[in-house]
Order: structure tokens, then sequence, then C-alpha cells
């Protein structure tokens, strides 16, 4: 059960702490105090714990303090959406708010090669006001012959070019905790002159001891991608790990899966399950056309494959696109035949913005 204390009531307050007591009367019940950003507000939100099918809802919708009591299914209880729970699990990081509203473009390296490919990289997007970039340090890869990322040796020209050019955000997927802390040094070492996501990768998504160790750590947002071999039910739990750990500042990102019906493209593009996720899950959603579609493509109307997956996810409601760019995809270390070049930034923002706006058309269209 939840029990959604009013708006302001804070997590250290007596009347927190009543609800609290209350709850704990009861046997094998125990009470956990969470303060939750939403899209609008901040949230105290306690959650039962244990045995509390016998607990009445009532007797705490009573309090003058509790908005309301909810009955929650036992299935993603942190991240999920519960009867009664208009409210979405935004949260603002480095001064960029993500929210079920609101769209992100997140554009760039798949994997970092040098300084000057992130160089015109960073460049480019400050041009078109971006201040949301990939540029992938440690890369998971199929074979241990192919290259790994540059790891951390590359972080402080990576922070500190995204602090030049105005990036508030860099989106950079982590293996292990030890890479976490990598991250933590290198943004202090550069003075926080950005900030950073943390994706765990598809091949990641059920590492159950990764989800915990990242989340642990409540400062860095994180972007979780789908599992491409597992159903979505068991990619969201195993999202909730995140959330369970503490760390409420997750983006559930699909990335296309993994089966030969898929042909000719690398992965079946599921961006249909939009809607699905936000109505599942209380938070914003993120689609991934690049490692879906995986080629550069042309459909016979002159628009890529990329650019047709991305209008399919941005027209359903995706608060957020994580896309590859390369200046150079010749010299890309990691997925070169399947990144945009520099002169096409502007036309694939330019279509983002026509779909989003009739996405904001048809909501509209039904209010
Ligand atoms: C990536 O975004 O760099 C990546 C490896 O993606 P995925 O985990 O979805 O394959
Ligand atoms: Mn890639």
């Amino acid at each position: 059960m939840i029990i959604v204390m009013k708006a302001d009531i804070l997590p250290e307050s007596p009347e927190t702490a009543l609800v609290v007591q209350m709850a704990e009367r009861y046997p094998d019940v125990h009470a956990e105090v969470r303060k939750i950003q939403g899209a609008t507000r901040v949230l105290t939100e306690v959650y039962l714990l244990g045995s509390t099918g016998n607990v009445p809802v009532d007797i705490f919708e009573e309090f003058p303090a509790v908005e309301k009591a909810i009955r929650i299914r036992e299935r993603y209880r942190s991240i999920g959406r519960h009867e009664g729970q208009a409210e979405s699990l935004g949260f603002e990081y480095n001064g960029v708010a993500f929210t079920q509203e609101n769209l992100h473009v997140f554009a760039g390296l798949c994997a970092v090669d040098n300084r000057t490919n992130v160089e015109v990289m960073f460049k480019a997007l400050q041009g078109v006001g971006l201040q949301t970039a990939r540029a992938g340090a440690y890369k998971p890869r199929t074979s241990p012959y192919d290259f790994q990322g540059y790891g951390k040796e590359c972080l402080p020209y990576v922070f500190e070019l995204a602090g030049k050019y105005g990036i508030k955000v860099v989106a950079m997927e982590v293996t292990s905790g030890a890479q976490v802390d990598e991250i933590f040094a290198a943004l202090a070492a550069s003075g926080q002159a950005t900030g950073v996501m943390l994706q765990i990768g598809t091949r990641n998504a059920q590492n159950f001891e990764l989800l915990k160790v990242v989340g642990q750590q409540h400062e860095l947002p994180v972007l979780f991608k789908r599992g491409m071999g597992i159903s979505l039910d068991e990619s969201l739990n195993a999202c909730e790990y995140l959330a369970a750990s503490g760390n409420y500042k997750i983006v559930f990102c699909l990335r296309g899966m993994k089966t030969q019906y898929g042909d000719p493209h690398r992965n079946l593009v599921d961006f249909g399950h939009v809607p699905v996720v936000k109505r599942l899950t209380r938070l914003p959603v993120c689609i991934d056309p690049s490692h879906s579609v995986g080629k550069k493509a042309q459909a016979p109307d002159g628009l890529l494959d990329i650019e047709h997956a991305t209008a399919q996810g941005v027209i359903a409601g995706a608060n957020m696109v994580l896309v590859d760019f390369h200046p150079h995809p010749e010299e890309a270390l990691c997925d070169g035949p399947q990144a945009l070049l520099m002169n096409e930034l502007v036309p694939y923002l330019r279509d983002v913005e026509i779909v989003r706006a009739a996405y904001e058309q048809r909501r509209a269209a039904r209010t």
C-alpha cells in the first residue's frame, strides 16, 4: 500500500511520522518513507511493505495530512502507475526536466573515439540549441576483440568539452560499479562541467547487482534500456530494482527486440510500446531508433528508416530520443554504419519537431 501525503507534508514532518507509527502497529508491516519528485511537485509517499493485506485503506484516508491511500499490485511497486496515481514520476537533473510530458533529443557518438570528433559533435549540438548528448565511454561489445571504449581515459575531455558547449546532460553506458566511481571522479575533476545520465544497456537489463549499485547512488539519473530478448514485464521488473534501491530518476528506453522478424533492420522496432510503458509506469519513456533500425537505409520518400522509426515513437508520445550521429562515420570505432551525419542534424530535428507537434495536436483533439 502507498500512502500519499498532501502537497505540503514533508517526509520528516510529525504527520508523516504518525502515519508510519500507525502502519507499524499492524503485525509484519514495515513502513518506508520516500521523497519523490513528481512531474509538478515533490511528493511524500509512505510505502507499507510486508503483510499489508489486512491493513484497511480508510483509516489512513481519515488523516487530514493524507491525500490518498492506494492499494498497489505487487508488480512494479515503485515505478508502476497504480490505480488512482495520476502523477507521473518526473525529475529535474542539472537544470533539465524529464517528465512523461516533454521531449529531449540526445544526439551524439555511439562511442567516443577522439577529442576532435567529440568537439565537432558538441559544437554542432550547441549550434542547434540542444543541451543533451550521447557519448559512450564504456562499450559492452559482443566480441572481446572489438573496441571496448576509451573508458576513463576519455572522460576528462568529454566533460570539459560538454561544459564548453553548454551540454547539460551526457548519456553514457556503464557496465560496472567501478565505472560509476570513475564518472563521479571525472565530473568532480572537471568542476562539474556537465551532468551524466547512466545508461544500463540492453545486455545488462537483468544484471541485478549492477542495477542495485546504480540505484544506490541517487545523484545521477539512469536510462534503463529494455532487455532485447526478454518480455516487457521482465524488463519492467528489472527496472524496478533501480527504484527499490532508492533512485527514482529513471527513464525507460525502448531500443528494439532481437528477432529475425525484424530483418532487414537490426532489431524489431518496438515503439508501439511507448504508450504501454507510459500506462504501466510513471516513468518518462525514451526511444533509440539507431540501435533499433541499425542501418542508414532510405525509403523511396527520401526519409531514412531511422527517421521513420523516430517519428513512430515521437508521435506516440516518447519523451526522449537517443540517436547516433558522427562527423565521420567511416572513422567510427563502433556502429558507424547507423550514424547520421552532421548535415543531417537539422533536417532530423525538424522532422522530430513536425511529429511532436502532430502528437500535441492529437492530444488536444481529445480534450
Ligand atoms: C548503446 O546505446 O550504445 C547501446 C549499446 O545500446 P543497447 O544497449 O540498446 O544495445
Ligand atoms: Mn551502438
